[in-house]
């Protein structure tokens, strides 16, 4: 397996770097493909770095496993079935309701939305009412709200540092507003020493709350934040745009963490991805599918929620996969497993953290192979498939979750291996001989 992936990895380096993204034509047929064919999926392990909260009052409930079979639910069991959130996560997960997404490689309005299980109708009408959005570039930035039924109720679509386009539903339609920024772009250098938590420690050092959320995003998978040590030392060096003596809005150019006697870098490059001193990737792949072969999808990703009316839409927060009890199941990528155990609906489920905004669920097992706390890598078992919990028959429920917001496991961009070549690199490299010297600690 580990062959497998290696060699899929290589096969992506190899790919070319588009720079220009189209929005290819946008019929429903296209979108259904893209959405439903199970076993077809777009071929770049892109980075997805979306920041998200599950809109609504409850987003810990919606959390727990018990909310993510679409069989009719009684209200969710009142047990304490919510991974463990701490400051960090409210930190990543940002402000409430609002999605966040940079656009990468390959990204198209409708692989990024349908991905979080934003109604393709809703993109058709996007894309054919405002074609420039169908010219998405690398690196962009675009966030999005819904209402409390799941459904899109604005989309922003940041084009530039100056200029920022907004649909908002009206009208059975979409109306578009266009806003300039008219600040005026400064660096600026923040250091700081931990003292207590990280958090704490960063906003002591003059760091908003975005650019807290851009810091540990960098650095997620170089480091654990819960386990940084008093006295380590950071530097942050930010881009921030000021206007009327305010900064509005700012963006992360470099950080340094000192910790022990070992130096973590992490740089932001042109496509809105951090890189380590060489342009090297610093996300673990995952695979894509948790097992061994791949076996029929039974049961799709469908996030809509329960609708009030009808009352016949119900969310199915994963995929299913049917496969005979005993399959052996494997972590998707290196982690650290934060649950191991039985839920009554879920039955035995395992959940593994991956970095500081992945975290994957596996459910209805037979025998847990894991336990909390314990560290995995890319394709250990960590138990045997079954058919435990509320299930109509032998399968696996996979979930995938990025920034608390459960996306669809067969197309959700995955965190990325490869890391810069060619141009991008070198300028990147430029780029870095630049902002090194200026991470000092006073
Ligand atoms: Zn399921």
């Amino acid at each position: 397996m580990q062959q497998f992936v290696r060699s899929i990895t290589l096969a992506y380096n190899n790919l070319p770097r588009p720079h220009r993204v189209m929005l290819g034509s946008l019929t429903v047929i296209t979108l259904a493909v893209a959405v439903w064919r199970p076993y077809v999926y777009s071929p770049v392990m892109g980075p997805s770095t979306s920041r998200t909260v599950p809109a609504g009052a409850q987003p810990a409930r919606d959390l727990a496993p018990e909310a993510s079979e679409p069989i009719d639910q009684s209200p969710a069991d009142n047990d304490d079935d919510v991974p463990l959130a701490d400051d960090l996560d409210e930190k990543v997960a940002g402000e409430t309701g609002v999605h966040e997404y940079v656009v990468s490689t390959g990204d198209t309005l409708g692989s990024i939305l349908t991905q979080y299980g934003i109604d393709m109708s809703d993109v058709s009408l996007l894309a054919q009412r405002f074609p420039q959005l169908r010219n998405l570039k690398i690196g962009q930035k675009i966030s999005w709200t819904l209402d409390g039924g799941g459904e899109l109720q604005r989309l922003s679509w940041e084009m530039s540092r100056r200029e920022t386009h907004t649909y908002d539903r009206l009208d059975g339609g979409f109306k578009e507003s266009v806003a300039n920024q008219a600040g005026e772009w400064s660096n600026a250098m923040l250091t700081g020493t931990v003292d207590g938590s990280f958090v704490t420690s960063a906003r002591a050092a003059g760091l908003s709350g975005p650019e807290i959320n851009s810091v540990i995003k960098a650095l997620q998978w170089q480091l654990d934040f819960r386990k940084l040590q008093q006295g380590d030392r950071f530097a942050v060096l930010t881009s921030r745009e000021m206007l009327n003596g305010r900064s509005e809005q700012s963006e992360l150019i470099g950080v340094r963490l000192r910790t022990g006697d070992k130096d973590v870098y992490a740089f932001r490059a042109s496509d809105g991805e951090f890189y380590n001193r060489d342009g090297a990737g610093l996300a673990q792949g995952f695979m894509r599918f948790p097992t061994v072969k791949q076996f029929r999808v039974s049961s799709n990703f469908s996030p809509r929620r329960l609708n009030p009316v009808t009352g016949h839409i119900a969310p199915h927060r994963g995929v299913d996969f049917a496969m005979p009890v005993g399959t052996p199941v494997l972590a998707v990528g290196d982690g650290e497993v934060v649950e191991s155990k039985n839920g009554s609906g879920a039955g035995n489920y395992v959940t593994i953290r991956h970095g500081r905004q992945y975290m994957t669920r596996y459910m209805h097992l037979k025998k847990l192979l894991v336990k909390p706390g314990q560290q995995v890598k890319r394709g250990d078992r960590i138990a045997l498939s079954g058919n435990t919990g509320r299930s109509t028959g032998p399968h696996l429920h996979y979930e995938i979750w990025i920034n608390q917001q459960a996306v669809n496991p067969l197309t959700a961009k995955l965190p990325r291996t490869e890391g810069l070549t060619g141009k991008d690199r070198l300028d990147y490299l430029a780029q870095v001989r630049e902002a090194m010297p200026q991470l000092q600690f006073d």
